[in-house]
């Protein structure tokens, strides 16, 4: 192809493009992510490119410095990125992986702002949120779309409309349905129709104030996705679109579904994707075959049996800083045919209760990860507990560490055994930092992150689970099992079945002899998806369900002995 002609044919693509931006009003969390990952998968079963980008206005670079009660769950991007928890739903929804440029903060854009500004490139003028902040925003929404080559950019704007911090985003879109035209942006809004118990009724006032905020800005949304606890009525429909000036089928009802992964079916039957498709002017190669989909949400709904799982965290009062294990167990259980039941057990509470009382009954139990010493001693003790009643354990990133610290401590007589993170003077730091991260002053992006491939040992769980020698997983952590320490473990009988393919580093360790006992350094969740459920994940489900037969078939014989 000449320069020109591919220069042509970019050309073409870009005036292809549709740009279908999702916003939300009236309160947060009324599941604008859930929404725009549901629309990406209906346009991608269509036979359309498609993909998702998330703006948030915040001023952190990232999420990655914040607590994650402040913000849920970090997610993790195969090229190392720290994200916001939508980009999990984007690429469970979808199947397909997104980068780091796929989430951008208004730290991001200022900090790049500001960085041009030092270097003089805006040199003789007054740096101004209009034009230099909203046109480096545009340009992100356009080149990440264009470098991906989608067809349909779906963009997701953070928080709700109306907040100070999130305007020059809306002035961005308003300006580009301006220069871009009707047919290639499109505004979809989410709203709230809440029903009021007094009166009986839903209510509609909230949705029309939250959109005459929007149409002061300049923004029409063309298409309303109502929220509430109930369907809405074609009654309550007829006011919407006559109030909020959207055709009453653009008014579209998606009420509280048991499953996440019920939306897109919600959807569709309520015709969004064929309306973005008709008022984008979009051509789809095919129909949507949501088939297998379908048969998914009724396992999900509607499995024909049930595994309990501890999931011993330190953040269980906010069930979002889990997000990814959380749906990486639905999607276990969806595999297995069984519904995977969360017990949530506080850490810190094991430090003063019993692992017999709070444990006691569960098929499995799961130590994810997490940041500091609190609640560390209790995460040590379910471990033990689940290592010496041969309950099926699984351990990520924080939970390898632990397990390290416990059998150390319980297994090969270390008893001051720690890490470093915890106890920086321990005589035994069976976790340490990793080498390069003794240097490393500033907290921002400077973890071990992404994906990086490791090795898996013949005969293992790990290779078991996986099917391969060589598996590809996604890190996001500092310190590391200290290979001083790996002969001692070893011998004890704590065996390493994973090793980083590059450097060699530990990254799963098993206990061979136990029935199920795996810890990982990587985080399995985050490629976990609704129709191929992460391997490790899957295979702990398994050997939970085979727990459960065996202690139920233990019990039957005990009962049987005793009533002869
Ligand atoms: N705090 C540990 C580390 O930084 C574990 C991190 C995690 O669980 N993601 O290495």
């Amino acid at each position: 192809m000449t320069q020109e002609h591919s220069s042509q044919s970019r050309r073409g693509a870009d005036e292809r493009r549709r740009h279908i931006f999702v916003t939300g009003g009236v309160v947060s969390a009324l599941g604008k992510g859930i929404v725009s990952a549901s629309l990406g998968l209906l346009l991608k079963q269509r036979g359309l490119r498609v993909t998702h980008q998330k703006f948030d206005p915040y001023l952190n670079v990232d999420p990655g410095t914040m607590s994650p009660f402040q913000h849920g769950e970090v997610y993790v991007t195969d090229d190392g990125a720290e994200t916001d928890l939508d980009l999990g739903h984007y690429e469970r929804f979808t199947d397909q992986n997104l980068a780091g440029r796929n989430c951008v903060t208004s730290g991001q854009i200022y900090d790049a702002i500001i960085s041009k500004e030092r270097r003089g490139e805006f040199l003789g003028k007054t740096v101004q949120v209009i034009p230099h902040v909203t046109e480096e925003i545009k340009r992100r929404m356009l080149e990440t779309a264009r470098a991906q080559d989608a067809d349909v950019n779906i963009i997701e704007i953070g928080g709700t409309v109306g907040d100070i911090e999130g305007q020059p985003f809306l002035e961005a879109i308003r300006q580009l349905r301006l220069e871009l035209g009707h047919d290639r942006v499109l505004f979809i809004h989410l709203t709230l129709v809440p029903y009021i118990k007094a009166a009986a009724e839903l209510k509609t006032k909230p949705t029309q104030h939250s959109v005459r905020r929007l149409t002061e800005i300049g923004i029409q949304p063309d298409i309303l996705v109502c929220r509430s606890e109930m369907p809405l009525g074609e009654e309550l429909r007829r006011k919407i679109s006559l109030f909020c000036s959207v055709a009453p089928e653009a008014v579209i009802e998606d009420p509280d579904s048991e499953s996440i992964y019920e939306v897109p079916l919600v959807l569709h039957r309520e015709g969004l994707d064929e309306l973005v498709l008709a008022m984008t002017r979009l051509e789809a190669p095919r129909k949507v075959d949501l088939g297998s989909w379908r048969e998914m949400v009724a396992m999900v709904l509607d499995a024909p049996a049930e595994v309990e799982i501890a999931l011993v965290g330190k953040y269980t009062h906010l069930k979002d800083a889990y997000k990814s294990v959380v749906e990486a167990f639905v999607h276990a259980g969806v595999v297995n045919r069984v519904r995977v039941r969360i017990r949530w057990v506080e850490s810190s509470r094991l430090e003063t209760e019993s692992p017999e009382e709070l444990l006691e009954g569960v098929h499995g139990v799961h130590v994810p990860g997490g940041f500091g010493v609190r609640g560390i001693e209790g995460m040590l003790r379910a471990i033990r507990w689940a290592r010496e009643e041969r309950v099926p354990f699984f351990g990520i990133c924080l939970g390898l560490h632990c397990a390290t610290i416990e059998f150390a401590r319980n297994a090969c007589g270390l008893t001051a055994a720690h890490s470093t993170e915890f106890d920086p003077t321990t005589p035994h730091p069976v976790i340490d930092l990793l080498p390069e991260q003794h240097a490393t002053e500033e907290l921002g992006g400077t973890m071990r992150l992404g994906s990086s491939a490791c090795d898996a040992v013949e005969g293992s769980h790990l290779r078991e689970a996986y099917r391969a020698e060589r598996i590809h997983e996604r890190h996001r952590h500092r310190w590391e099992l200290n290979e001083t320490y790996r002969g001692r473990l070893e011998t004890g009988g704590l065996q390493v079945t994973g090793t980083d393919s590059e450097r060699g580093l530990a990254e799963v360790v098993e206990l061979p002899g136990h029935p199920w006992y795996l810890a990982c350094q990587f985080h399995p969740e985050f490629k976990s998806r609704p129709q191929r459920a992460a391997p490790l994940f899957r295979e702990f489900v398994r050997a939970a369900g085979e727990y459960r037969d065996r202690v139920g078939a233990q019990q039957s014989l005990l009962r049987a002995s005793t009533e002869d």
